[in-house]
């Protein structure tokens, strides 16, 4: 048994995306059924979608920066209530019984979470993302929107904004601290308002100057171009942490140089190529080359409500979904200011 929901989603790796029709499993006891009203997009809806990750199956309905309303709850839901205002990120489901799920931490779930778009479900069938009018997902996995953050502005939040709260405030962004963003497109600009708003000094590393007005209105401190070979020269030892949020090959080793003894490159960044450094620019500073993956629930919970409280929102750029192929293409050409979001209300009725 299931319902029908509208959708937009690629069809084979090179197509175009298109209109298609979706189905969405019935109303389980601990399910909730959102009717989605926006959905960022993000630049992994197009690695992953396109293959460059690994072969995927098609159809393929991308998307997981879900805000809606709920529109129905399973008799067992405690925590939400028809009407209630929602977001779904990129996970949705986990084992709940590993080391990582106890801490809270489902986005390292040992034997792996079920992620939003493209992963087997519990019943068998495939995940579906949130180009779609609307989703049903288990109640564990779905978050609560405060108040104070608009639905658009909140759905990027729920991978831009926590991939990147989660690594600054694991290795503790704050008063005193030197960050550097490296790209400031959807991810990088909310590392930059994040850490600002935590108090950092923050340095964006973009490949040209031609975004430093906003960079600096967004919370930067200091903006620079990595095309220019002066600014490697200058930042040498700089920074505490720098936070790569690249989605191509970066040479790693030119930023591990800017540095401190025992500063933390993080790569939030995931292009399909390897990432190789030199063992000698990490031993010669005790530094660290490290990942990060979005965040658990609780702490996607946490970093909704610091946004909330600190008047934090991605800056956005709404299309229907007609715009989407318009949009990836200029994602894939760093042409995005910063994040695009799709009005669900513009998907074709079914
Ligand atoms: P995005 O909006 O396209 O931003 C990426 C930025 O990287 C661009 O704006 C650009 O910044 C810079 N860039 C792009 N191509 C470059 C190149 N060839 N050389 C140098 N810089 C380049 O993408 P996003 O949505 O923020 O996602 C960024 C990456 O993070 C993607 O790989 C995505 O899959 C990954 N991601 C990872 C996680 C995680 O959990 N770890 C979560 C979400 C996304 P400038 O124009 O400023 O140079
Ligand atoms: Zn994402």
């Amino acid at each position: 048994m299931s319902t029908t929901a509208s959708a937009y989603g690629a069809t084979s790796v090179s197509e175009p995306l298109e209109a298609l029709t979706i189905e969405r499993r019935d109303l389980g006891p601990k399910d909730v059924h959102i009717d989605i009203k926006f959905c960022g997009i993000c630049h992994s809806d197009i690695h992953f979608a396109r293959g460059e990750w690994g072969d995927i199956e098609y159809p393929l309905v991308p998307g997981h920066e879900i805000a809606g309303i709920v529109e129905a709850v399973g008799d067992e839901v405690t925590t939400f209530r028809v009407g209630d205002r929602v977001g779904v990120g990129c996970l949705v489901n986990s084992c709940g019984e590993c080391s990582s799920c106890e801490r809270g931490e489902e986005q390292y779930c040992i034997p792996g979470s079920t992620q939003t778009y493209g992963m087997k479900d519990a019943d068998g069938t495939t995940t579906q993302g949130g180009y779609s009018s609307d989703v049903v997902v288990v109640e564990d996995f779905v978050l609560r929107i405060p108040d104070g953050l608009e639905l658009d502005q909140a759905a990027p939040l729920l991978c831009a904004g926590i991939t990147t709260y989660s690594p600054l405030h694991h290795w503790e962004a704050g008063p005193g601290k030197r960050i550097a963003v490296v790209g400031f497109g959807g991810l990088g600009h909310m590392a930059v308002k994040l850490a600002h708003a935590m108090g950092a000094e923050v340095t964006v590393l973009s490949q040209t100057l031609s975004k430093e007005e906003d960079g600096k209105r967004l919370g930067a401190d200091h903006y620079y171009a990595t095309q220019d070979d002066a600014t490697f020269e200058e930042l040498q030892g700089r920074f505490d942490l720098i936070i790569n949020t690249v989605s191509a090959k970066l040479e790693i080793d030119r930023f591990l140089g800017l540095l401190t003894i025992d500063g933390t490159l993080v790569n939030v960044g995931a292009p399909p190529e390897p990432l190789p450094v030199s063992a000698f620019n990490l031993i010669f500073g005790r530094k660290s080359f490290a990942g990060s993956a979005i965040g658990g629930i609780r702490e996607t919970q946490e970093m909704l409500d610091f946004c909330a409280e600190k008047g934090i929102a991605p800056e956005i750029e709404t299309i229907g979904v007609d715009d989407i192929n318009d949009a990836w293409e200029r994602v894939l050409k760093s042409d995005v200011r910063y994040r695009f979001v799709i009005d669900n209300s513009t998907l074709a009725e079914v």
